[in-house]
C-alpha cells in the first residue's frame, strides 16, 4: 500500500494514497486515468525515482525500498523505462543511444556492446538506421530506439510512461506491435501508463484506473471494460 506526496509551496500534496496492486510475471498491465491522476508518480516509484512516503514494493519477493545504493543500480537495469518524449540523445548515434546503458554498468567489452546493439537493431527493426543521429529520426523510430536502450540490459520489466502519446494513431499501432511481440517472445513484464483507452483494449491483458491517486477498479481489461463499476471507468 504505497502513498507518495509532493511538497508544494510548504504544503503537502498527495499524489497517489494507499496504492496495492499485484502484477504478475508476463501480464501487460494498464495503468489509465485522466491527467493529473498520479499515473507518473505511480510507474516511477517502481525504480524509486520517486520514493513513497510509506508502503513496500516487492520484486520477486524483496522490497526495492530497502535496497543499498549499489543493490539499487543493479536493481534499476532489470527495470527498463521508456517516455512518452523518447529522451534519446539527439547529437548521438541511435547505435550510441542504445549502447549507453550497457556502458554504464562497465561490464562488457566493445565487441560485446557492438553484438548486443546489433541484435537490439534487428529486434525493433532499425538495423540500417544504426549510425544516424537520433534526432534524423521519425516519432515512431526514436520510440523503437527507446524500447531497444530499455531492453539492452535484458531487464525484467519494462515501465512505459505515455510512450504512444506523441505519435500519431498508426505510429501507435506500430510501437503497439512490438511491444506485444517484445511481451510474446521475452516473456518480459510490461506496466503500462496511458490516458487512451484504444491503447488498453489493444494490449492490456490487465488494468487498474487510477482516480485522483487512489486506484479506483483493477481486474482483467475485459471484464473491466465489459462490466466497469465504477463511474470514472464507465
Ligand atoms: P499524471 O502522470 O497522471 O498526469 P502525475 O503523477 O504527474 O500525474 O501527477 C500527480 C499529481 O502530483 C498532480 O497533482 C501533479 O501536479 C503533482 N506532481 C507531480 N510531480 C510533481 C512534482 N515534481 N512536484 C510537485 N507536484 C507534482
Ligand atoms: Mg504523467
Amino acid at each position: 500500500h504505497i502513498s507518495k506526496h509532493y511538497l508544494v509551496d510548504g504544503k503537502a500534496i498527495p499524489a497517489i494514497t494507499d496504492i496495492n496492486l499485484r502484477i504478475e510475471q508476463g501480464e501487460i498491465f494498464g495503468i489509465i486515468g485522466a491527467s493529473g491522476a498520479g499515473k507518473s508518480t505511480l510507474i516511477r516509484t517502481l525504480n524509486l525515482l520517486e520514493r513513497p512516503d510509506s508502503g513496500r514494493i516487492l520484486v520477486d519477493g524483496s522490497d526495492i525500498t530497502r535496497l543499498s545504493k549499489t543493490e539499487l543500480q543493479a536493481y534499476r537495469r532489470k527495470a527498463g523505462m521508456i517516455f512518452q518524449h523518447f529522451n534519446l540523445i539527439g547529437a548521438k548515434t541511435v547505435g550510441d543511444n542504445i549502447r549507453f546503458p550497457l556502458k554504464l554498468t562497465g561490464e562488457y567489452s566493445d565487441a560485446e556492446m557492438d553484438a548486443r546493439v546489433g541484435e537490439l537493431l534487428d529486434l525493433v527493426e532499425l538495423t540500417e538506421h544504426r549510425d544516424k543521429y537520433a534526432a534524423q529520426l521519425a516519432g515512431g523510430q526514436k520510440q523503437r530506439v527507446g524500447i531497444a536502450r530499455a531492453l539492452a540490459t535484458a531487464p525484467r520489466v519494462l515501465l512505459s510512461d505515455e510512450a504512444t502519446s506523441a505519435l500519431d494513431p498508426d505510429t501507435t499501432r506500430q510501437v503497439l506491435d512490438l511491444l506485444q511481440s517484445i511481451n510474446r517472445e521475452l516473456g518480459l513484464t510490461i506496466l503500462l501508463i496511458t490516458h487512451e483507452m484504444g491503447v488498453v483494449r489493444d494490449i492490456c491483458s490487465h488494468v487498474a484506473v487510477i482516480e485522483a491517486g487512489r486506484i479506483v477498479e483493477a481486474g482483467e481489461t475485459y471484464s473491466v471494460f465489459s462490466r466497469p463499476t465504477h463511474a470514472t471507468t464507465r
